[in-house]
């Protein structure tokens, strides 16, 4: 009979997993050995008897047979808190391809030594009048950071410190002159010994509308029937999501469970953390990234004490070990943020419904443009959808105009400004309201178009455009197909085939030629290396010191800025080009929330999309505002391509000292697939019955393999990198493949090389 092995490590934390010890199943405990389960070892030359966690299984072991020690028996406590962390990590390990040590840092948190935990409040000191006095000497000595508080504190009487701090961007030292003037004070609770409740001021309590009140209820009601489920809220911005978000936990709290709510950290504003604390008082905490590890496992202790019910914070949050949770809720979850960057990479909306499944809790998703992923999975009946169409309040859908940069060519117009675009600034300027440009050139990988007719070169395999390299070759980062590049285009014959140039700099210097006395702020990765310049340059433009702010990305989300009329997008293009399969998507979110940013007053806005392809669907849908009109022409391309969600693919991406190494790795792991989709079922480990291998056989000649070639960036830091691409319906024959993989590699004990996985890719390697 075949022997089982069991990783176990004693004394689990963030800083000791790196330490696992290898033990035999015995016959008597198998089947109640799994990861996550705790368990008694001998240990040491004394053989003492300790408890450990068991982290991972595996049929082989690197220690002599007789030498290894036996697990003597199985805590029957059940799961405990710490397990039920090891299992999602197992889980982490297997469905995106990690080791576990990576793995199990990710769900950990990072100890700390234990300090005081304390929480600071602020209290206004000076009322009325006198407020109001203070805060205009603020603003005439341009103390802008003084006058963000005085401000805040007019409509709130107490304030949570770190809100101030972190979302605010006021230094404790301006908090602290503020106190001297005597404007307000600020006092500091020892957190265990005193739980006085902070408030954040009263809250106007809103009744929720029909449509909101159905949300909550069908949540709570599933919930309470014991048939947890997952949602997708399908709702533009301000129609009043967050409003059902707080309905939810609100009753999941009213039942003694907690709360996880994931919003992407550029999103996290001032504006929706006060909704949060004015609701629940100090029962709710925030994690981001400006904490630093300590005060992160403050946070995490005192989840896991009981002391919380809410925890709010961008994807890392999901990890918070709550001892009884209800609802994990997953705001914007077309984020690509929620997308682990590094291994393990996991996407949190899919380990969150892993989470809930094991905690018997629901799974809220909500999103104005939900990801093809979601929405794909709700039109199936996997989550139940809700739409939420009306806006609340007065702020109506801008108006939207499509200029066709060709006929721009066409008449002469060879700026980066249709004429439309440069009408309706000069208007702005005149009125005294603003404008947002926006660039996006994130990701972005020299495509090339034809100025004229706006035909763009693409993979005729792949269908995604091909990428200028080495000057005059074109090359697809999905299957490595090349071809030279043309001197003129293949359609209309012109010979304005190019790719596009213009940064932001060059918009920027741009509008001070053609309107010399606009004031002009630029955000993008140069200007925004701290973390500071980037709110300060979002503050600046919010107290109106700028007439146009000209940015990449970054500036279509998070902030609201009433007094901007006015939004273009100036290469629609550019992100329609990108080299990969969420070119189209991408572009229809970002199109449709840059076009949000406009009149969100109560003046109506206006908005330019250019481009050289305003026949194209997600600018034409974008353009109306039509989630439904884009998704089923999406959907059409995804599954025509068999690109997520309706099939899986996995990214392998190697990286090697050599070039010829990563190329030799490559071919031979694509060699490892082939060899196992030839033998189909024969070569399948114990699984099933014949009947069930015949039909994996079958499953596994479906699997497609593109690639190996030179990763789109094919050199970083002096390391090669080549990639290859898997696909398949399935996503447990990609897990096998890597599987199988990574067994490989094992065997091999690569040197100067490493391999990673990606399921399911958010980007093009
Ligand atoms: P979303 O999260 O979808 O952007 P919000 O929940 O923030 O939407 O709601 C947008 C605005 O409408 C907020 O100012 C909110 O207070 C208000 N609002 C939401 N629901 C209601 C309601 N039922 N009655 C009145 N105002 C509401
Ligand atoms: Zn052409
Ligand atoms: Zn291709």
């Amino acid at each position: 009979m075949a022997e089982w092995y069991a990783d176990v490590i004693i004394d689990i934390s963030h800083d000791k997993v790196d330490r696992p010890f290898q033990y035999r199943i015995p016959p008597q405990l198998a089947g109640q050995v799994y990861p996550g389960v705790r368990v008694q070892v001998p240990f040491g030359k004394g053989n003492l008897v300790k408890a450990g966690y068991v982290v991972d299984l595996s049929g082989q072991t690197d220690y002599p047979v007789d030498k290894i020690k036996s697990i003597i028996a199985v805590d029957d406590k059940g799961i405990t808190a710490q397990g039920s962390q090891i299992r999602i990590a197992y889980w982490l390990k297997r469905q995106y391809g990690s080791t576990m040590i990576a793995a199990l840092k990710t769900v950990l948190p990072v100890k700390q030594k234990l300090r005081q935990l304390e929480r600071k409040k602020v209290t206004r000191c000076v009322e009325g009048d006198t407020l109001l006095a203070a805060l205009q000497l603020c603003e005439k000595k341009h103390q802008t950071a003084k006058a963000r508080v005085l401000r805040a504190l007019m409509t709130d009487e107490i304030l949570p410190y770190e809100l101030i701090r972190q979302k605010l961007n006021v230094s404790p030292a301006t908090l602290a002159a503020l106190e001297k003037q005597g404007c307000l004070r600020i006092e500091a609770e020892a957190y265990y010994r005193n739980p006085v409740r902070c408030v954040a001021g009263e809250e106007k309590r809103i009744v929720p509308s029909r449509a909101q009140q159905e949300i909550i209820e069908t949540v709570v009601d599933d919930y309470r029937a014991g048939h947890p489920g997952t949602y997708l809220i399908h709702g533009v911005t301000g129609s009043g999501k967050t409003e059902v978000y707080l309905g939810i936990i609100e009753q999941m709290i009213g039942m003694g469970k907690q709360a996880i709510m994931l919003i992407p950290e550029i999103a996290l504003t001032y504006q929706t953390l006060l909704r949060f604390y004015k609701r629940f008082g100090d029962r709710v905490s925030v994690i981001n990234s400006s904490l630093s590890q300590g005060e992160k496992y403050d946070q995490i202790r005192r989840a896991q004490a009981g002391e919380l019910d809410v925890i709010i914070g961008p994807r890392s949050a999901l990890f918070t070990p709550f001892p009884n949770l209800g609802v994990i809720i997953v705001d914007e979850e077309h984020e690509s943020s929620y997308k682990s960057e590094s291994m393990p990479k996991y996407h949190a909306r899919e380990t969150a419904v892993q989470i809930a499944v094991m905690h018997r809790a629901s799974v809220v998703l909500g999103s104005a443009t939900p990801s093809m992923e979601a929405y794909y999975r709700a039109k199936r009946g996997e989550y139940r959808l809700f739409e939420m169409k009306a806006r609340h309040g007065v702020s109506m859908l801008p108006r939207v105009y499509t200029i066709d940069l060709r006929e721009e060519l066409k008449q002469g117009n060879r700026s980066v400004f249709s004429r439309k675009l440069r009408e309706l600034i000069g208007g702005r300027l005149q009125a005294g309201e603003q404008t947002m440009l926006f660039l996006n050139r994130r990701g972005y990988a020299g495509f090339i178009s034809c100025r004229s007719c706006g035909h763009v070169m693409k993979c005729p395999h792949c269908d995604v455009s091909l990428s200028e390299h080495r000057g005059n070759m074109l090359l697809c980062h999905y299957c490595g197909y090349e071809e030279q590049r043309a001197a003129k285009c293949p359609v209309c014959g012109s010979r304005y085939l190019m790719g596009f140039k213009a940064g932001t700099e060059q918009i920027e210097e741009a509008l001070h030629k053609e309107f010399p006395r606009a004031r002009v702020l630029r955000m993008d990765a140069d200007t925004t290396k701290s973390k500071e310049s980037y709110e300060k340059i979002l503050s600046a433009f919010a107290d109106e010191k700028a007439d146009i702010l000209v940015g990449t990305q970054m500036i279509v989300k998070g902030h609201d800025f009433p007094n901007v009329t006015l939004v273009g997008v100036l290469a629609a293009d550019l992100s329609l080009n990108q080299n990969d399969y969420r070119a189209g998507e991408r572009t229809f979110q970002l199109l449709t929330q840059a076009a949000g940013r406009a009149g969100r007053g109560d003046k109506p806005g206006e908005v330019v999309f250019q481009t050289y392809q305003p026949e194209h669907y997600s600018i034409l849908h974008a353009a109306r505002q039509d989630y439904q009109g884009f998704y089923e022409e999406e959907i059409a391309y995804r599954e025509l391509m068999q690109y997520p969600p309706a099939a899986h693919m996995l990214a392998v991406l190697i990286t090697s000292r050599q070039q010829e190494q990563g190329e030799t790795l490559g071919s031979q792991m694509t060699a490892v697939i082939r060899e196992r989709m030839r033998f189909g079922a024969q070569t399948l480990p114990a699984r099933s019955t014949a009947e069930g291998e015949a039909k994996a056989g079958k499953t596994w000649q479906k699997l497609q393999i593109i690639g190996p070639t030179e990763a789109a960036i094919s050199k970083i830091n002096d390391l090669y990198r080549h990639v290859f691409y898997l696909k398949h319906p399935d996503y447990q024959i990609l897990v096998e493949s890597k599987d199988l993989l990574e067994h490989f590699c094992k065997e091999k004990e690569l040197k100067n090389q490493t391999v990673q996985y990606d399921f399911d890719p958010m980007n093009t390697y």
